[in-house]
């Protein structure tokens, strides 16, 4: 990424940010978007049965199940192949895309239907099926309308909310060969013909995981339409991918999670699918793939384990209510973030799981208002994690391979810092600024331009000039 000239974020990173800022449809969608869930997340937590103190319980078995991730996983895993299924620890994404090949390959598989994933999308799944010659068809429905557009997805669980109806009729009519309409319920029903087809002639399906249960060998999913249950049935080799985080150890704490995360992700008090696989189907049953497989992600997770301060984001279950709430999100939309998770939940997990540095801009731009903090379903805790990342970046990290961003800005920092622990310093300090503010240009009491390398604060807005007399200084005088 190319630093832009005031050093703070990349030209890449503004560009994006304003493409999404200008784009009137997108910041239409987005306003609906936390009008609507953003802030009936929020009052579905307090009329849980519980109450909203539900979050602070769901944190703590998430918690639990982080500090205990061993041995849940190596359980999780041995139940799963006492079911009959096979289970892969993938240490990288390219190892779980080459299991995924090899596996596909010794079936002869021609085409994949997919159930809605963010680990696929992390791993860069789709792409590497389809260059293998494999056709990839994503089957939740608005996944399939931004695979058609080739397009990536926009938000966590509502991937196409930058395309209006009138998008997605001319895609359809363009792609599908329907007449134009932008009708939903006509445009829901030509899909769904569409990918009938696939789900009827697919040789494997691929599903993620919204938890797995270590007790009893099962993944679970949430859905609204109903697609993941085609996508684990129907074809006759089946692979979940999961990342190692994924897991409890305990059925029953399924209930509260899933209770929590769909009031938190849709308003809901529960998704209208609640889809549980663990392995091939039985003898005598009717439903199911003959070979089962599950992939358990790490790619980078370990690390992030490791790591005190920072491993309270693998308790994240990525309902994407942060990003419902978001006042960055909601402006420059989710694309900006320019990987696969957007929002506050990015801005923490994308520069852990690619560099912080690279992904710096993510750091600096959300505005720590707390808000994520507030809705998030299992109480995470993003706003902490987001200063310590800035801390990293400000003072660097040789352990997560991190420099300073700004050594410019680390001493000016230092400088400050020793300014404001001693009285006499400050009252010196002020002085001079007070003398040194009258060339600078300004009019009504306000600076118009601060000089480099202060000139970042003045390119959008005017600063307040420093007063001729402190409160201290008049109250030093009254006394
Ligand atoms: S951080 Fe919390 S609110 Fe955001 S996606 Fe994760 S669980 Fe949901």
């Amino acid at each position: 990424m190319k630093p832009h000239s005031d050093n703070v974020f990349t030209d890449q990173y503004r560009q994006a940010a304003r493409k999404g800022i200008q784009n009137p449809v997108l910041q239409s969608a987005l306003a609906a978007l936390q009008a609507r869930i953003g802030k009936g997340a929020a009052a579905a937590y307090q009329a849980l049965p519980e109450g909203p103190e539900l979050r602070h319980h769901a944190h703590d078995i998430r918690m639990k199940s982080i500090a205990h991730l061993d041995v849940l996983l190596e359980t999780l895993a041995d139940r799963v192949r006492k079911n009959g299924g096979n289970v892969f620890f993938a240490n990288r994404a390219e190892d779980a895309v080459n299991y995924c090949l090899k596996v596909a390959r010794r079936h002869d598989v021609k085409r994949v239907v997919k159930g809605k994933s963010m680990v696929t999308e992390e791993i860069g799944l789709n792409d590497a099926l389809e260059a293998a010659g494999i056709e990839t068809v994503e089957t939740d429905l608005g996944e399939y309308i931004i695979q058609l557009a080739h397009e990536k997805p926009s938000h966590i669980i509502a991937p196409a909310i930058h395309k209006t109806r009138r998008d997605i009729g001319e895609l359809f009519s363009r792609k599908l060969g329907i007449p134009y309409t932008d009708d939903p319920p006509t445009l829901t029903q030509a899909a769904r013909k569409a990918l009938r087809e696939k789900f009827m002639s697919a040789d494997m399906g691929t599903s993620g995981c919204n938890l797995a249960c270590a007790e009893t060998g099962h993944i679970a999913t949430l859905s609204n339409e109903g697609n993941i249950r085609m996508s684990t049935t129907l074809p006759r080799v089946h692979m979940s991918f999961m990342g190692m985080e994924r897991v409890t150890g305990r059925l029953a704490d399924h209930d509260m999670l899933f209770r929590l995360l769909s009031r938190g992700a849709a308003v809901q008090t529960m998704a209208t699918y609640v889809n549980y696989v663990g392995g091939p189907r039985y003898s005598g049953q009717v439903d199911g793939p003959d070979e089962f497989h599950l992939v358990i992600l790490d790619n980078g997770r370990s690390k992030i384990l490791a790591d005190p301060e920072l491993r309270e984001i693998l308790g994240c279950i990525r309902c994407a209510a942060c990003l419902n709430v978001c006042p960055v999100y909601a402006k420059i939309g989710g694309h900006a973030y320019g990987f696969a998770y957007s929002g506050p939940i990015g801005t923490v997990i994308t520069p852990l799981l690619t560099g912080i540095n690279p992904a710096r801009d993510l750091c600096l731009g959300e505005t720590l208002c707390g808000a994520c903090k507030e809705i998030c379903p299992v109480d995470i805790d993003l706003p902490r994690m987001i200063l310590t990342l800035r801390a990293k970046l400000a003072d660097g990290d040789p352990g997560w391979d991190v420099t300073p961003v700004n050594k410019l800005e680390k001493g000016g920092m230092v400088a400050w810092s020793k300014m404001i622990q001693s009285r006499k310093r400050f009252d010196q300090s002020l002085k001079l600024a007070r003398l040194g503010q009258k060339l600078l240009p300004g009019k009504g009491g306000m600076i118009r331009r601060l000089p480099p390398p202060f000139n970042g604060w003045t390119t959008e807005r005017d600063l307040k000039q420093i007063a001729d007399e402190s409160f201290n200084e008049w109250w030093r005088k009254k006394g």
